[in-house]
């Protein structure tokens, strides 16, 4: 690829002041890398033999980090039911029945809807994962793809750590970098406690990091309290878990006070999905008190079942929302937060944050074009006492992502997905759904719903 500068009305970089530059622009380089920001006009002038593409009525930002979903095809098919009824009910019985094929086009569709939306990491918890880093690598989408494994004799249809192993070796590092292989753990209650040690071991052995669902209902706290005496990350450190390579955990919605003191002893990155949490009637996650101990909180929108979408602006607009009506105080969560969350903080959280989140120099090219020229956008102010990060947390929908670029290389542009039939993949999903459906209600014919906990 050829080196270029990106020329927006508004150039919001996401370094550590929250820098805003009007007639902002990146330089851009051969190797898809960010070499330099600046105005239009320092740029053009250090610069003068590259090219330059304006973007007009548009504002450039970092892409954005999505770091907890699950790609799926039970949308609108799976509702009214708090998480372990829903998992015996609609989940578990679908993991029985899914294949690969199935599978890979669950990816591809969510990677198109996440890019689309503009995100441009994506932590994806899945089977089969042959299939999603297939769609990852064609889709040019950065994704870190964690398998549902469970070690469990009545969970022998996930994913397990030997799947697991092997995808890691096959994948890992691989797409020039982009894809990622973490270790997996669908929830504790999953995997026995051989299992458990393994994940740590795995992760340590293959230098990558370990995600699994924790603390993300007040029945979580308390089947693990009578389980094992102990609260949820009071248990995974109990056991060993906490030990991996890095280390993080989705929801993390009832934590006590000595379990945030675990997560920020320990640089354990939190995955805040607060529509799957309102959704599923989960809670309240106390998103602030983590941040104040300096906790890296990342924002994820969950799968398409708990959601039941992939856009990551109406996930801002949620954390704010919830977070202000949960405390009752309408300056809780403020709007830059929320956009550190969606960014450089999510980033963080991955243990990514030197590759991506943030436009800075040396870090890889991955932003979005956001359309100014649209009433949700206007009145547009910069500036520090500007309102553009309220626009971004309150106003700005998922569709107004004009371009998206991964690594330099453009993905989404005038709103159309280029790296990947977008109507094709629609068409395989809707063709996919029926019969996965009738193995699924097959099979619950012939068994029962089932015991997800076998408590
Ligand atoms: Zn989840």
């Amino acid at each position: 690829m050829n080196a270029q500068i990106l020329h927006a009305d508004h150039l919001l970089t996401m370094d550590a002041d929250n820098t805003v530059i009007a007639q902002g622009a990146v330089l851009i380089d051969q190797n898809g890398l960010i070499g330099a920001t600046g105005t239009a006009a320092q740029l053009s002038a250090q610069h003068p033999g590259v090219p330059v593409r304006r973007l007009a009525n548009r504002l450039l930002m970092p892409g954005l980090v999505n770091t907890h979903a699950h790609s799926g095809l039970l949308r609108g098919t799976a509702e009214g039911l708090p998480v372990w009824e829903w998992l015996q009910q609609h989940i578990d019985p679908m993991h029985r029945v899914l294949n690969a094929e199935e599978a890979e086009i669950a990816s591809r569709l969510c990677y198109a809807e996440a890019l689309l939306s503009g995100t441009t990491t994506i932590v994806d918890m899945w089977r089969y994962m042959d299939g999603s880093a297939r769609a990852a690598s064609d889709l040019g989408i950065r994704a870190v793809l964690v398998p549902y494994v469970a070690e469990h004799p009545d969970h022998n249809y996930f994913e397990t750590l030997d799947t697991n192993e092997a995808l890691i070796e096959r994948w890992h590092g691989r797409a020039e970098g982009r894809i990622q292989v973490w270790v997996g753990l669908e929830h504790m209650f999953y995997a026995t406690p051989q299992a458990w040690r393994r994940c740590a071991e795995m992760s340590r052995r293959h230098q990558v990091g370990f995600h699994t669902h924790s603390n993300e209902s007040r029945f979580d706290v308390e089947e693990t309290q009578r389980r094992h005496g102990m609260r949820p990350i009071q248990a995974l450190e109990e056991f060993g878990l906490l030990d991996a390579h890095h280390v993080m955990l989705a929801h993390c919605v009832w934590p006590s006070e000595e379990e945030m003191d675990i997560l920020a002893a320990r640089r354990i990155g939190v995955a805040h999905n607060p529509v799957s949490n309102m959704k599923l009637a989960s809670g309240a996650a106390p998103v602030e008190a983590m941040l104040a101990r300096g906790i890296a909180v990342g924002l994820g929108t969950d799968g398409e079942k708990e959601n039941n979408n992939l856009d990551m602006f109406e996930e801002m607009k949620t954390a704010s929302l919830l977070a202000k009506l949960s405390r009752l105080d309408a300056a809780a969560l403020d709007a830059w937060s929320v956009c550190r969350m969606a960014t450089i903080g999510g980033a963080r959280a991955l243990g990514l944050d030197k590759t991506t989140g943030s436009i800075e120099a040396g870090k890889s090219a991955d932003l979005i074009a956001l359309r100014t020229d649209t009433p949700r956008m206007t009145p547009l102010i910069g500036g520090a006492d500007g309102n553009l990060h309220h626009n971004l947390v309150h106003a700005v929908q998922g569709g107004d992502v004009d371009m998206t670029m991964v690594a330099g290389r453009i993905v989404v542009e005038n709103g159309q997905l280029l790296s990947g039939d977008l109507a094709h993949a629609i068409a395989q999903v809707n063709r996919a759904v029926p019969p996965l459906f009738e193995r699924r209600a097959e099979w619950l014919r012939l068994n029962g719903t089932i015991d997800a906990l076998h408590a």
